[in-house]
């Protein structure tokens, strides 16, 4: 088996040194465990968070531990009750080929509704992000506008799709004209704003423009300039759903980010209410989710746009990438045969 260990913490920006690729004997299940033979691992931003020791929301990775993420993968042995040799598992096993994994620790995909690529993306956790950040924090209603960033992203691609579903209006932000022309005209965002091409104020009038009644639902993914920009577009009794702040991951322009007293008064005399959320703490409301959205992937109602990367070795590089903004669509690396 081949796997890609964290090998050192970043200052700042990551680079390819922080990983290593190891090889190692294909391990054996114990009582309760089966070996799966990973087939797609998802790249997710969260992961920057995991190679800091810093206190967070969960545990860093180990230094020479295999890195964090989630995978699509097959049961080659099992050991457990329920499931069986050729099944098809997701959970969080690594940056590896194979992996060894309590049985608990996974979930089965029975009868795909789409392909399994789909359950590290629109139908996997970012999916279920773009969910539950619309409908249990945001509370869309019909007739409002929601501005959502990283609009053609693994999150904002599905979140801006359910948005235009429920009859909103759906302002993306996103970087670059493709990515804005993607999110108009295959998304269905009423209007896409480029963040690459302006500064902040310029961002912020544009937005008044987009959203001329005001954001009554900010999905935010991104903070930085963007997140200055939308703020003092906000309607009255807005609700912001924080989601991610990538922009700041890697810990640039943190000295320029706006100040604190201006946002607090913002908040205050607009009567925003801003409330941060986990993925994993909105598990258990997979079955929900996936009973939802699952038919509109399956009939070709949602349209999916993956960026795949293929092979383990190519995983540190495409993580990078997509940190930059250089991934359109889910990020995704391909370790085996389908
Ligand atoms: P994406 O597929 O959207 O990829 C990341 C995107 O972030 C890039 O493509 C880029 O889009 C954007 N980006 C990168 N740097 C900047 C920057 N400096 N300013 C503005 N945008 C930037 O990733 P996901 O959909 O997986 O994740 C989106 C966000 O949601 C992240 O912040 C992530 O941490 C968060 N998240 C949170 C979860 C939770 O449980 N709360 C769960 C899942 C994700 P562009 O080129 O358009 O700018």
């Amino acid at each position: 088996a081949t796997s890609i260990v964290l090998a050192s913490r970043p200052k700042g920006t990551p680079s390819q040194d922080n990983f290593r690729q190891e090889t190692h004997a294909l391990p054996a299940p114990g009582d309760g465990e089966i070996l799966v033979r990973v087939i797609w691992l998802s790249l997710d931003p969260y992961m920057r968070g995991r190679m800091d020791d810093a206190k967070s929301y969960a545990a860093p990775v180990e230094l020479d531990a295999v890195m964090e993420g989630g995978v699509v993968g097959e049961v080659l042995e099992s050991r457990a009750e329920g499931l069986a040799v050729g099944d098809i598992v997701t959970g969080s096993l690594g940056w590896t080929t194979h992996a060894v994994a309590r049985a608990d620790a996974v979930r089965k995909i029975d009868d795909p509704v789409a392909p399994l690529s789909t359950y590290l993306g629109v139908l996997g956790m970012p999916g279920l992000t773009a969910w539950v950040g619309l409908n249990k924090v945001i509370e869309m209603q019909q007739g409002e506008t929601v501005l959502i960033s990283a609009a053609t992203g693994a999150v904002g691609g599905l979140a801006g799709q359910l948005a235009k579903a429920k009859g909103l209006r759906a302002v993306g932000v996103a970087g670059g004209a493709d990515k804005c022309a993607f999110a108009t005209d295959t998304l269905g965002y009423d209007a896409c704003l480029d963040h690459r091409a302006t500064d902040a104020a310029t961002l912020r009038d544009q937005i008044g423009k987009a959203a001329p009644d005001g954001i009554d639902g900010y999905f935010e993914n991104v903070g930085g300039k963007t997140l200055e920009a939308v703020l003092p577009n906000m309607a009255m009794n807005g609700r912001i759903a924080v989601c991610g702040m990538i922009a700041w991951y890697n810990g640039k322009g943190i000295d320029e980010a706006m100040p604190l007293p201006a946002v607090w008064r913002t908040i205050l005399t607009q009567r925003l209410r801003v409330q941060g959320f986990l993925a994993p703490d909105h598990f258990h409301r997979f079955p929900e989710f996936i009973g939802e959205v699952g038919p509109l992937v399956r009939d070709g109602r949602i349209a999916v746009r993956e960026d795949v990367a293929e092979g383990l070795d190519s995983a540190p590089g495409k993580f990078l990438e997509m940190l930059e903004g250089g991934n359109f669509g889910k990020t995704l690396v391909w370790v085996g045969d389908d």
